[in-house]
């Protein structure tokens, strides 16, 4: 027997490309196309490196009562993570320990059940119904945890606060988890309900409408029991989790709500021209209240425009998944980004309309 037997064999999660050259147009990960607001890059020009000597506090003292500000909690209700994906997995870790499966839809962020399977949860994908959409209904059955993004990821589709209410509400028995990576660029966060619901936890990010996904940020907001089991377990894996300069960088970004309202209601409106102009062009597309645009065109392969964009160095991300296979998902860039995208686009499909001719 070797000690391969032993080794933990996962599949792991495969993020979108992180090219090197600056001058494409990287529409492939939904970061914000605009740079950390002006108090965010002031405090890392400020932060003294010799600091970094010493660990930092492992409560993120600084950033956790930022954020509890911010949206109007105790310290006791909000944890932080290196980016939600950090704050995601520990709440698998936490949560999820029954044996009953966690459910959470068959088209959502890839990451869930490469956790489940990493952390060994049974688990069920709950089909969205014919428009990608989910069907709150579907989840009213026994089960160990419920997983929902809202807006759901890759297809950007909302689903009311009054329908995720009904799912919490009907689950006393597990946890909820309510991923809103996406919120900030027009949906309803549950986080009203975390007072109502003990079995509701909210999760947010400053990677997409903070600006900074290179800090790597996350956190979650529940009541204070969830919050200290979630400690609990983050201090039996990793207790300096959040770096110095991520704390004082977190702290003064959520500071900046002026610049935080502009830059998702910038995304928003060229979000709108964007699926404008993609219509036009034939796409037909999900209902995105997110900072990306989920797209398919009847007349060609979503491969074939994700191969042509990427040969014109335009960066948009597509899955070789059933279902989704002739769908590409567009991040929101600037206006000008998105209007090179759209030249590349139209010129891609006038060369196939001249082929066929
Ligand atoms: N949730 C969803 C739905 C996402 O799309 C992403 C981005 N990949 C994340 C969580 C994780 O983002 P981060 O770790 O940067 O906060």
């Amino acid at each position: 027997m070797g000690f391969e037997e032993n080794i933990r064999r996962v599949v792991p999660y495969v993020p979108g490309e992180q090219p090197k050259d600056k001058n494409l147009i990287k529409l492939n990960t939904n970061e914000n196309p605009y740079p950390p607001s002006p108090r965010t890059a002031e405090a890392i020009r400020q932060f003294d490196p010799g600091l970094n000597r010493l660990y930092p506090d492992p409560a993120a003292g600084k950033l956790i009562r930022a954020i509890a500000g911010r949206y109007g909690l105790e310290d006791s209700e909000v944890f932080a993570g290196v980016g939600s994906d950090d704050v995601l997995a520990m709440c698998f870790l936490t949560f999820f320990n029954g044996g009953k499966p966690v459910l959470f839809p068959d088209i959502t962020y890839s990451f869930y059940d490469v956790w489940a399977e990493l952390f060994r949860i049974p688990y069920e994908q709950v089909p969205l119904d014919e428009h990608f959409r989910i069907r709150p209904e579907d989840y009213d059955r026994a089960c160990g945890g419920i997983v929902i993004a809202n807006p759901n990821a890759p297809t950007g589709e909302l689903l009311p606060v009054e329908e995720i209410e009904r799912i919490v509400g009907a689950h006393p028995e597990c946890v909820v988890i309510v991923d809103e990576a996406y919120i900030d660029f027009g949906g309803e966060s549950a986080l009203p309900l975390i007072r109502k619901y003990k079995n509701l936890i909210v999760v947010q990010t400053f990677s997409k409408s903070r600006n900074l996904a290179g800090m790597r940020i996350g956190y979650a907001m529940a009541d204070a029991s969830l919050i200290r089991w979630l400690n609990d377990v983050k201090y039996s894996f990793n207790s300096y989790t959040m770096s110095r300069l991520a704390i004082e960088a977190g702290a003064a970004c959520i500071r900046d709500e002026a610049y935080f309202a502009e830059c998702c209601r910038r995304i928003m409106e060229t979000r709108e021209k964007s699926a404008d102009m993609l219509r036009a062009l034939g796409f037909r597309l999900t209902d995105s209240a997110s900072n990306f645009l989920f797209a398919t065109h009847p007349d060609v392969q979503a491969k074939d425009i994700f191969d042509y964009l990427r040969g014109r160095g335009i960066y948009v991300r597509w899955w070789d998944k059933p279902r989704i296979r002739n769908y590409l998902r567009i991040t929101v860039g600037t206006d000008r980004e998105m209007e090179v995208l759209g030249e590349a686009l139209a010129e891609f499909l006038r060369r196939i309309a001249t082929a066929l001719r």
